[in-house]
């Protein structure tokens, strides 16, 4: 059968509470009960809990891009407070979009026998599409809670959920 693995997208203070440096707004509040849910829901299971969490280095790339956020170390790079990691979950430190680069995630899902995935979490067209798109490639079957996904812009969103439906074949309930 193998197990199920949740993978929670940098559910961290820099993107959820509103004094973080790119907070995405009440629509990433708003999932954190239904994402805080899920994740017990994994862990009474028997699942696998595995946080992906952006890991800057204070002079990254991405800071081109976006606003200085989730450097290494610091509060904004902290998994939120109302999701304590728990002995038997996974935080991988992630320096790109996906939760597949330069990470050890292929291994983890190996090592559990991981049969399927659920990804929550922020942003829904970015962190989580990438992730998404890389499960697809590894013909892992992959669930997307609407619920439990947030982004800065709602048409973003829209269209992340419909192109991972779509195009990497994931089910988006
Ligand atoms: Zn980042």
């Amino acid at each position: 059968m193998g197990k199920t693995a949740l993978i929670v997208a940098d559910m961290l203070n820099d993107f959820l509470d509103p004094d973080g440096s790119l907070y995405v707004g009440p629509s990433g509040r708003e999932i954190i009960p239904f994402v805080a849910g899920k994740i017990e829901a994994t862990r009474q299971s028997g699942g696998v809990v595995i946080f992906a969490c952006d890991a800057h280095a204070p002079l990254d790339r991405e800071f081109k891009y976006f606003a200085r956020h989730a450097v290494k170390g610091t509060w904004g790079s902290q998994i939120i407070p109302e999701l304590p990691v728990q002995p038997g979950d996974y935080r991988l430190d992630k320096t790109r979009y996906t939760a597949f680069y330069n990470t050890n995630l292929e291994e983890v899902l190996k090592q559990e026998e991981v049969a399927q995935v659920e990804v929550v979490g922020v942003c829904t067209s970015i962190c989580v599409m990438e992730t998404v798109k890389e499960l697809f490639d590894r013909d892992l079957p992959t669930l997307v809670y609407r619920e439990g996904v947030a982004d800065f812009d709602p048409e973003a969103q829209a269209f992340a959920l419909k192109h991972m439906e779509r195009i990497f074949g994931a089910k988006v309930v």
